[in-house]
């Protein structure tokens, strides 16, 4: 199945004016990015396209969450995700869609959003992914921070099972980050 056909929108046969347009984003999303920095960001997006002669002015709305992994004790955590984008397209003879304003040559009866969509929902993760409070952190990993023993942490992860190296090695660079805060 062609989980990105709702991104593609066929304008050749829209009438002058605004339509609007909403898609899913959920893991079958991601499926067509297999190096996607997280594939875990779920909402509902509403595209609103207004055709004005050779333009199409698209103003993408964003509303959901992404699962990452907190940057304080690794367990996977839910941040809002709020967004509002803007792509414009001249319509024109040869289509380049690597400048800021993309031109779609006479070939093209679709504007395909799926890439643009795809980076906008990764510039707009935030920076900064910590449970509130750092009560709600997984107490098992604070309480090894605490102590900055050497017994390993369950991995939060569930990852690196299998990849047979040595797991003193392993250790995320942010561990020692977080034990030098002390
Ligand atoms: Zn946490």
């Amino acid at each position: 199945m062609d989980h990105l056909a709702p991104y593609r929108i066929a304008f050749v046969g829209l009438k002058p004016g605004k339509h609007d347009f909403h898609m899913q984003v959920d893991d079958l999303f991601f499926e067509s990015f297999p190096h996607a920095e997280t594939d875990e960001i779920f909402g509902n997006l509403s595209v609103t396209l207004d055709k004005l002669g050779s333009r199409l002015n698209c103003v993408a709305d964003f509303e959901g969450f992404a699962k990452l992994p907190c940057d304080r004790c690794l367990e996977p955590l839910e941040v809002k995700l709020v967004f509002s984008e803007r792509l414009i397209v001249q319509l024109g003879d040869l289509t380049n869609t690597d400048e800021e304003i993309w031109t779609l040559g006479s070939e093209c009866h679709e504007l395909d959003i799926s890439q643009p969509v795809f980076e906008w929902l990764h510039l707009n993760l935030p920076s900064r992914r910590l449970h509130e409070n750092q009560d709600d952190c997984d107490p098992e990993i604070m309480e090894y921070l605490a102590e900055g023993s050497k017994k390993k942490p369950a991995d939060p992860h569930g990852s690196s099972a299998g990849d047979g190296k040595d797991e003193d090695n392993d250790i995320d660079p942010r561990w020692n980050a977080l034990k030098d805060l002390k």
